[in-house]
């Protein structure tokens, strides 16, 4: 390992650190840290001719570079590979006039979204804004504006990359359209991105918060939250989570050990908020956040965790929400009963989402209208067993309405880009791996030929 420390060094400005460095393991460590990946050495790269640099060494010496911004989405098959932290790079560049951002590959959906509001516009954010928004958008991105607007891949103008020869390029539309279309959805296995440029989205009225019941109000807020999604305008947003407050002492009394059930909402101009007199019909509100937001504030809609946790997602698509699925939900996940599991949700998607466009990047369309999604968070190691039947008694309640299929974004440790691309979009993007890396040279965490 010396050597390789030693190798790197020369021919790198960023940092360095190989096993048996003070800090390796710490910053070699995901922030999902339930994988633990083994990897060579970790280089914190200065610019994007560091990246090309260390392109260009790791393949004379026959191994592999796994970029990780930050780890949400970790893999446990990056043994042997460097790890590329992006820290260093983390600019944001918004041209208001143009509604354009310019992003560096660490910059995160918070980062972004602080800019792009001090001009009224949004970004194409998820529900949490500490992830890196190069990473989110190179497996699509579906953001709380995708019905409105779609992937969040599709929104791109440019990527800089490092290709496998360790070449600096700009690549668009028009200068590489199968490089660009791969990279729109396919993930980071195809080269390394050290910029972005995308479209912003015009932001002013955006509003959304949370309403919180107890569980025993699920029925209540599932039949609400049908009815809602059924006439919802595509500039409105509403996912609908059964809770599993942990009895944690830090927690504040109501919510301690709360069986809950919430509505999520986000919504630009004042889409739709008509619809949303369906919730405030229903009597026990344990709190109501709703209200004019700032775009900086999107990110914290859903509550979710902002420190490194050990969690495992496990994801599907339905193919409908009907009144059979509704209550095969409630029965396997209903009030009382999501624990080992945090959260249970269901998210309502359509829309621009599920509009077949000729433009489209390798994200393509989600055509099932609503998406599942349970979250286990491992507070001991024994949890996992616990987590992972739990997840499985929940999709098999609902298998006759899943379609098997996950968007690259919510795939699981243990599930491969198979689950993620219908097969004539895999063997296209298998194609471009094998022409564009043939020595294999790029590792993303979910590999299309994996
Ligand atoms: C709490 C939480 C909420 C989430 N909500 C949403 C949501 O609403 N919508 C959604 O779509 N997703 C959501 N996700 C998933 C999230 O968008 C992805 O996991 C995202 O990839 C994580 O970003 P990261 O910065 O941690 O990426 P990492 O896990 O660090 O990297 C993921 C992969 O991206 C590739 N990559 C990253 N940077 C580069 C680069 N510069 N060049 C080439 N390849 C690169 C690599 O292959 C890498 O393995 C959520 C995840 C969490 C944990």
């Amino acid at each position: 390992m010396r050597e390789l420390g030693i190798g790197l060094r020369r021919v790198l400005r960023g940092r360095v650190l190989v096993q048996g460095d003070e800090e390796f393991e710490a910053i070699s460590r995901p922030w999902d840290a339930a994988v633990d990946q083994r990897v060579v050495a970790v280089v914190e790269a200065a610019d994007a001719a560091d990246v090309s640099a260390l392109v260009r060494y790791a393949r004379q010496a026959g191994l592999a570079v796994a970029t990780q911004p930050n780890g949400h989405a970790p893999s446990a098959g990056f043994e042997g590979t460097i790890l590329l932290r992006t820290r260093l790079m983390n600019s944001v560049e918004v041209r208001p006039g143009e509604r354009i951002a310019r992003v560096g590959p660490a910059a995160t959906w918070g980062d972004v979204l602080a800019e792009a509001g001090k001009h009224e516009l949004v970004a194409l954010a998820g529900s949490t804004a500490v992830v890196s928004a190069t990473a989110f958008t190179l497996g699509g991105g579906v953001s709380w504006f995708g019905r409105k607007y779609g992937f969040a891949a599709n929104s791109v103008r440019s990527f800089d990359v490092v290709d496998a020869d360790g070449a600096q390029l700009t690549v668009t539309r028009e200068s590489d359209p199968e490089l660009f279309w791969a990279l729109r959805g396919g993930g980071g296995d195809f080269a390394i991105v050290t910029a972005m440029e995308f479209d912003l989205h015009p932001g002013n009225g955006l509003y959304g918060g949370r309403i919180l019941w107890p569980a025993t109000r699920a029925a209540a807020v599932m039949a609400a939250f049908r009815e809602v999604t059924a006439q919802a305008p595509d500039g409105l947003s509403v996912w609908f989570t059964l809770l599993q407050f942990p009895p944690f002492p830090e927690l504040p009394e109501p919510l301690r050990g709360l069986s809950a059930v919430a509505i999520d909402v986000a919504s630009l101009d004042g889409e739709g908020h008509d619809l949303l007199r369906a919730f405030e019909a229903i009597p026990g509100v344990i709190f109501d956040t709703r209200g004019p937001l700032a775009a900086a504030d999107l990110g914290a809609i859903a509550a979710e965790p902002t420190d490194p946790t050990d969690a495992f997602v496990h994801s599907e698509l339905l193919t409908d929400l009907d009144d059979a699925a509704a209550a095969a939900l409630l029965m396997s996940a209903g009030p009382g009963t999501v624990a080992p599991l945090v959260s249970v949700q269901v998210r309502h998607l359509g829309g621009a989402l599920s509009v077949v466009r000729e433009d489209a990047g390798a994200a393509g369309h989600i055509a099932e209208p609503y998406m599942l999604s349970m979250v286990g968070v491992l507070f001991t190691p024994e949890m996992e067993g616990p987590v992972r039947a739990r997840q499985e008694v929940i999709a098999s309640a609902l298998a006759f309405r899943t379609s098997g299929r996950k968007p690259f974004t919510f795939l699981s440790h243990d599930e491969t880009a198979a689950h993620a691309f219908p097969a004539s979009t895999l063997a296209r993007l298998r194609d471009i791996k094998r022409r564009r890396d043939p020595a294999g040279v790029f590792r993303s965490n979910h590999p299309v030929l994996g």
